[in-house]
């Protein structure tokens, strides 16, 4: 069995320990601090106290379709003291993947948003794809027509609303080539909605399309893989065992934590209930008890109450 706190439980002396065990706050976005562009109450006060009490604070979120400084502004309208080094989204990490591990001399097939083209723009690396790109034909006309470009050394997925035929025969078949890097920014199968008349693909919908044409797995730099872990500790040298990570989604937020060694904290604002964390801590299964959260509390406003100072 895997043991859960609940946050709004801990005596006066439990939540003395629990603000002292960690020095960063990793936080996801959607479900936590906001439900679309509706503030949850009190998280930015929660998110500016962790701040003005000396923890260093992230945001991250598996969004590639806006940059930092697009998100930037999104969280100093909602009262977030922010910096745009504070915000780590999937088009800045796939970015610095790249740069990172792509040769220079070659460039990059996105299939993804503009948001992706400026992060790539902003490291220097060379992109092309970004955009529509629609059967203007049938299928053989397409196909003895078809321009393959040149010097490709990478294949990019994130979310594209232009997500296309073309668009998936270009990228399967520049990855033909195995020397050709695969990344993915995230695998999200789906957005959050309300209502259940719908469902919203996700860019693992998209990325799923282009890995079963190709038959190759990505790298993926999103959340719940642990890139991210590389990234905060060459850059801002974090120490993974002083730093929690806070989410409503247990197989995304949740599951980085665990992966990263990080302690982690489920928000009952979001996508799981508490009935889903006590199910999984009975059960004998591991895939399941790694999906239990460290802590649970009601919502992010709950942890004001763990603050030294009241805010
Ligand atoms: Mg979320």
């Amino acid at each position: 069995m895997k043991t859960t706190t609940s946050i709004d439980l801990l005596s006066e002396q439990g939540r003395q320990q629990f603000f002292a065990s960690f020095d960063n706050v990793l936080t996801d976005c959607d479900g936590v601090l906001w439900m679309l562009n509706q503030v949850i109450h009190g998280a930015p006060d929660v998110m500016n106290g962790f701040k003005s009490n000396g923890k260093k604070v992230f945001y991250v979120t598996n969004n590639s379709t806006k940059t930092q400084t697009q998100l930037l502004e999104k969280f100093t309208n909602l009262g977030f003291k922010a910096s745009k080094n504070d915000i780590i989204s999937t088009s800045f990490l796939a970015a610095k993947y790249l740069k990172s591990n792509l040769d220079p001399s070659k460039k990059v097939y996105v299939i993804g948003s503009p948001a992706i083209a400026s992060e790539l723009n902003e490291v220097g690396v060379n992109h092309f794809g970004v955009g529509p790109d629609y059967l203007q034909s049938s299928v053989p006309t397409f196909v003895e027509n078809v321009q393959l470009e040149e010097n490709v050394g990478a294949v990019l997925v994130g979310f594209d609303e232009h997500f296309s035929y073309p668009k998936i025969f270009k990228a399967a078949s520049y990855l033909k080539d195995q020397s050709c890097l695969f990344v993915a920014t995230n695998t999200d199968e789906s957005f959050p909605v309300s209502g259940t008349k719908i469902i919203m693909p996700g860019t693992g919908s998209l990325v799923c399309t282009v890995k079963t044409c190709a038959g190759r797995e990505p790298y993926v730099v999103g959340k719940p893989y642990s890139y991210i872990r590389k990234v905060l500790m060459d850059t801002y040298n974090i120490d993974p065992t002083r730093t929690i990570m806070i989410g409503d989604r247990c197989n995304t937020d949740i599951l980085l934590g665990k992966r990263c060694g990080f302690k982690t904290l489920l928000v009952l604002t979001g996508v799981n209930t508490f009935e889903e964390i006590d199910k999984w801590s009975k059960s004998d299964d591991p895939e399941l008890q790694e999906l239990v959260p460290d802590y649970y509390a009601k919502s992010i406003a709950t942890l004001k109450a763990t603050f030294p100072l009241p805010l």
